[in-house]
């Protein structure tokens, strides 16, 4: 057996879902490609194989198996499908503002059924005005007796119109900036609360993406998570958490183009030979496959450190240095993928054109690569560290 990181028991759910990916998913890949319409059926697998458990604790109807298992199990996924992949990162996205600053009645009443596959999450964050400064959104929420009344619109919202739960941030003191967001959970069948145009895309075009209205949208007051003011921290919190899972799914992607690209590799034949032997082929195949072994190294650690307790700054860089690393990385991968079959690459009968056009994505949404690039150097000038070399005169 190859040498592995993972427990048995992680080795043993892993197959579990390779083997549901291999036998279920991929057959669908290409349809939910073509077709652009979101797939219910791999709702249903996921449900019948409880796979959106895999966010979940033991006591609210989960696994309870750690957020590496969750990462491996995205990638696994992703391998074959990145729009089906998705939908178990976005499940951690739209949950975990409740999982880390939800009140124990709240976890109560809402992750059960998440975590049974009953609702889907949504986190709706973005609007057209407010993307990589987040803190510039103007929806608001002002407090009326037992309820919030939520006005505005959010937009690009994954999961957009198939979701039963949003994660939604919104001004409850319109002029104090970052300080003045708060965080709501917002049911799909909360009056006033719309979904609106859903995008045509480039890639993930099973996804649905979209914008979502709030016009006089009531909801409990109980549905407050957090305190007022906080949701700007919330929101940071849960993406240092969440960008792990497009990691993820950026990897799966790229395994998948590598894996893909070297079978074809071995039994394409120009100039007498497979065109794996011819050097400058054989060079992309195992700079494909080195890349991809790096950026899993990045994830898996991130995952490690997330399930020994790690949090603060360098739970942050981790998490954004995998994010950049893994998108980057499937980005490249998939587009030497599509090089390597030559003109095969670039039609729809195979799938390493998908790929590309899936990965594509991996780099822009939950905080773009350079933000993310951002994130990581303003960590690094905070951290006190020792230089061999400082003060060493030129
Ligand atoms: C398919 C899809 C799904 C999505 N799903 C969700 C979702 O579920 N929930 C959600 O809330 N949002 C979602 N988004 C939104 C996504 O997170 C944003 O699009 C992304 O964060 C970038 O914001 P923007 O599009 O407004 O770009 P902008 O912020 O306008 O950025 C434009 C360009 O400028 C660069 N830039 C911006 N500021 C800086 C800076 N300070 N320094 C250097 N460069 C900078 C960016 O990197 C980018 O290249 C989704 C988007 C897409 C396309």
């Amino acid at each position: 057996m190859p040498w592995d990181t993972l427990t048995d028991e992680q080795r043993e759910l892993r197959d579990l879902v390779r083997t549901l990916t291999r036998e279920r998913i991929a057959p669908r890949a290409a349809e939910i490609d073509a077709s652009s319409e979101f797939p219910h059926d791999m709702v249903e697998l996921f449900r019948e194989n409880d796979i959106l458990a895999l966010p979940f604790e033991e006591e609210h109807g989960g696994t309870g198996t750690g957020t590496l298992m969750l990462l491996v199990a995205i990638e696994e996924i992703s391998k074959a499908c990145a729009t089906t992949g998705l939908i178990l990162a976005v499940q951690e996205l739209g949950a975990l503002a409740l999982k880390l600053a939800g009140t124990d009645e709240q976890r109560a009443r809402f992750l059960p059924r998440l975590a049974s596959g009953e609702w889907l999450a949504a986190y709706a964050l973005t609007e057209p005005g407010s993307g990589s400064d987040s803190a510039a959104m103007r929806t608001s929420a002002r407090r009326e007796g037992d309820e919030y009344v939520l006005d505005g619109g959010k937009r690009f919202i994954t999961n957009a119109g198939v979701a039963g739960l949003y994660t939604v941030f919104a001004k409850t003191e319109p002029d104090a900036g970052h300080k003045g967001i708060s965080c709501f959970v917002v049911e799909a069948d909360a009056p006033g609360f719309s979904v609106g145009r859903i995008e045509p895309k480039l890639g993930i075009k099973g996804s649905t993406t979209g914008e979502v209205f709030f016009d006089g949208c009531r909801i409990p007051a109980e549905n407050l998570v957090g305190e007022e003011g906080e949701g700007f921290a919330i929101a940071m919190r849960v993406l240092d958490r969440s960008r792990p899972g497009i990691a993820a799914q950026a990897l799966g992607i790229a395994q998948g183009a590598t894996d893909y690209a070297l079978d074809y590799a071995k039994d394409r034949e120009t100039m007498g030979k497979p065109i794996a032997q011819h050097q400058l082929v054989a060079a992309k195949l195992a700079d494909m496959e080195t890349a991809t072994e790096a950026a899993r190294g990045l994830l898996y650690r991130f995952g490690r450190m997330a399930d020994d307790g790690v949090d603060g700054p360098e739970l942050t860089k981790a998490s954004a240095q995998a994010k950049l690393f893994c998108s980057d990385t499937a980005m490249w991968v998939a587009t030497e993928a599509v090089q390597i079959l030559g003109g095969y690459g670039y039609v729809k009968e195979y799938p390493v054109e998908r790929m590309m056009r899936d990965a594509k994505i991996t780099q822009i949404y939950e905080g773009t690569n350079e933000i993310q690039r951002i994130v990581i150097a303003r960590e690094m000038v905070r951290e006190a560290r020792e230089s061999l070399l400082a003060g060493v005169a030129g």
